[in-house]
């Protein structure tokens, strides 16, 4: 049944399989595989099969494997940069399990001689013997890795056997699709065909062939498609026609006097990039993106006036309430007084609140700050002209979507976020909006001075701590949040809170999950006005709040983040003019690999270098929590594998904008490859 560029057939849900039984599509349904193209992407016996046990005289170096093994010695060298290693057997050969960063306690509990363990991992060969570093799981019952390893493991429930019937059965009837690509794109992967590449994809003799071309090809064509919607929701919101609204420089002249420091060079030209788009006739949907402390507060605010000028209203939403009263009062205190601002908060007194909800809706308020319950369906604007997001990174391409529409097409949209991305998944991440980028720090900013230190030298940080608040300064220590024990993981920062508290009496404050929102906002409110000097805490402080008085972060077990999240922490520090200092602390020495990362951190303030590192070193998935964000998930494609090719698909995307192609060529890609809204409105 070929029928010529029928994707239908791909898709089509599973009940179109030729017996494929009940039970079998009931798995493949719960593995949110809903129709026959997403079968396409399960390879049967990609890397992360789990289920496949082995001898170690049959382990494939380079591959993860799960076999059974005996510890018979520990070797733990106690010196810096070398890892602990622990011998051990099957009977039909040996291999090393070896671990950077652990304890020796965590290693015999998990390993124990003589007792046969499973373990899976990543097999590699050093010296001539089998190893596996920082095995992923271990377990003395190998059932059990089985089913942590089941619930992501195609073979669940079905054999080998069904499952090669099923893909056969696809292969077989893969509809010939209408090539997308023009000539000049295709002889880069060696004209190789969408269908041909596919049943390469399932030949068993091509599994890990990531560069041959029809891998790249299959991969090119994922990028290109995400580029393409992303492309396509920003030019369909540049298309909506508002009322403009009147850019007078002079306007704002008054409000920069009143500031004690000059605008940095690229806080000028985003405040231009800013400018244009409102005063311009199409909607503005555009990104303020500087790392922590780039000062795009101010550039907000002032962008807001012009717009309240131009008898709009304005919403400033921040993700706490303590960060949007920190905006009201930067507002307050620098715009003129004939101009109406509120703060709404959880807090605001019923009949206040009744009020701001009157007044806005009858004009009487020119700007609103507050969390994201000034989107209330019963809060109403007269003529609501600008909405200002303020630390939304992690907001995806559908919910930006339905923001920009909620505001209604007069309403331009600003989003902000210190989040520095690697240059690769600008396109990825907010291919849907115009960027601008603050990267030049403020002047006055002294660099923070970043050190390493062991745990075990915790009294040396004490002593030093004790001299910053003698100084009156005040310090951040964080405690991550512990693996092993998630269920108490606030425990080390209670105890640490204990400690601190008796080194010194009530000028500390704890933060953690189970403290709840109210006492939250308190204890960061104490904080800020200097009633206590130390805070403790689990996770990330509070994003985006200014604490100018504070200039020493101590971050423990920082091992357990990555550069970025590092940086980001260290951000909050060093934002007035004071010397500042971040602590890592460490619980054994690094191995040469963290030593290196940890160098990058210490050398470099530049979160747009780091997040390259970071994405280097940790992948697209784990970098910043992205992964968490229902922001796009590629199946094949791979931001630092495959960085060659997103780089491509950005220039060709610019290319197609600017040559106004006909989307029809894409429609089968389009369908197949992302199946969102907006894909009807495009082919
Ligand atoms: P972020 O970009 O992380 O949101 P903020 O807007 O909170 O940064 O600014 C951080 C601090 O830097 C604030 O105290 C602000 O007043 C200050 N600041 C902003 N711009 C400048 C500048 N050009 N020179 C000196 N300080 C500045
Ligand atoms: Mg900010």
């Amino acid at each position: 049944m070929k029928n010529k560029n029928n994707y239908d057939y791909l898709l089509s849900d599973l009940t179109k399989l030729n017996g494929v039984g009940k039970k079998t599509m009931e798995i493949l349904k719960k593995k949110k595989i809903n129709n026959i193209f997403d079968l396409l992407w399960r390879l049967p016996k990609s890397y992360t099969d789990r289920s496949l046990t082995s001898k170690v005289k049959d382990l494939h170096i380079g591959k993860i494997q799960t076999i059974r093994i005996i510890p018979s010695k520990y070797q733990f060298p106690r010196k810096r940069n070398l890892p602990n290693r622990v011998n051990c057997a099957d009977e039909t050969g040996k291999i090393d399990c070896i671990f950077f960063n652990s304890f020796e306690g965590y290693i015999r509990k998990i390993l124990p001689l003589n007792c046969e363990v499973t373990i899976s991992g990543k097999i590699s060969i050093y010296k001539n013997k089998y190893q596996v570093t920082n095995p992923t799981y271990v377990s003395e019952n190998s059932s059990l890795i089985e089913t942590v390893h089941n619930k992501y493991s195609l073979t669940e429930g079905i054999s080998e056997k069904v499952y090669n019937k099923i893909i056969g059965q696809i292969l077989k009837n893969l509809p010939i699709l209408n090539e997308w690509h023009n000539e000049k794109i295709l002889s880069l992967f060696n004209y190789e065909s969408w269908n041909n590449s596919i049943v390469k994809l399932h030949d068993p003799i091509n599994i890990d062939n990531y560069k041959s071309s029809f891998y790249q090809r299959l991969v090119y064509d994922e990028i290109l498609s995400s580029f393409i919607v992303n492309s396509e929701i920003r030019k369909k919101i540049k298309k909506i026609k508002k009322v403009s609204k009147k850019i007078d420089e002079k306007s704002y002249i008054n409000v920069l006097n009143k500031l004690d420091f000059k605008l940095t060079n690229d806080q000028k030209k985003t405040l231009l990039e800013i400018n244009n788009d409102l005063k311009s006739k199409s909607k503005m949907f555009r990104l303020l993106q500087g790392d922590v402390g780039s000062g795009k507060t101010i550039v907000s605010l002032i962008t807001a006036l012009n717009v309240i000028k131009s008898r709009f209203q304005v919403a400033f939403l921040a993700p706490t309430e303590i960060l949007a009263r920190q905006h009201f009062n930067l507002a307050k205190k620098l715009f003129p007084k004939n101009i109406s601002i509120e703060l709404l908060s959880s807090k605001t007194e019923p009949s206040r609140k009744r009020k701001i909800i009157d007044d806005l809706k009858n004009n009487q308020i020119n700007m609103i700050f507050g969390t994201h319950a000034i989107f209330q369906k019963k809060i109403i604007f007269a003529n609501l002209g600008y909405i200002i997001i303020d630390e939304q990174h992690k907001f995806g391409v559908r919910q930006r979507k339905l923001l920009s529409d909620k505001g209604g097409k007069n309403c331009d949209i600003l989003l902000m976020s210190a989040t520095p991305i690697p240059r690769t998944l600008t396109m990825t991440l907010y291919g849907d909006m115009d960027v601008s980028i603050i990267k030049e720090k403020p002047k006055n900013r002294k660099e923070v001075k970043t050190y390493s230190k062991l745990e075990s030298k915790i009294n040396d940080v004490i002593k030093f701590v004790k001299k910053e608040l003698n100084e009156g300064n005040q310090v951040f220590w964080v405690c991550p949040l512990i693996e092993e024990s998630k269920k108490v993981d606030h425990v080390s920062s209670i105890r640490k809170y204990e400690l601190l508290n008796k080194l010194f009496p009530g000028k500390v404050g704890l933060l953690h999950g189970k403290i709840d929102h109210e006492e939250k906002e308190r204890i960061l409110n104490k904080f800020l006005i200097n009633e206590l000097s130390i805070l403790v805490s689990t996770t990330v402080i509070e994003v985006g709040i200014d604490f100018p008085n504070a200039n020493v972060i101590i971050i423990e077990n920082a091992n357990k983040f990555g550069l970025s999240q590092l940086h980001q922490l260290r951000g909050r520090v060093g934002r007035g003019n004071k010397q500042s200092t971040c602590i890592l602390m460490f619980r054994s020495n690094l191995s040469v690999n963290a030593t290196k990362r940890i160098n990058i951190l210490k050398n470099s303030n530049d979160g747009f270098a780091i997040s390259e590192e970071d994405m280097k070193i940790r992948g697209f998935g784990d970098l910043l929590g992205f992964k968490q964000s229902g922001i796009k998930n590629f199946r094949l494609a791979d931001p630092v594998q495959n960085e060659d090719l997103f780089l491509l698909a950005e220039k060709q995307i610019k290319e197609m904008e600017s040559q106004n192609i006909n989307m029809n060529k894409y429609k089968a890609l389009l369908k197949l490859y992302d199946q969102a809204d907006i894909i009807n409105d495009i082919v």
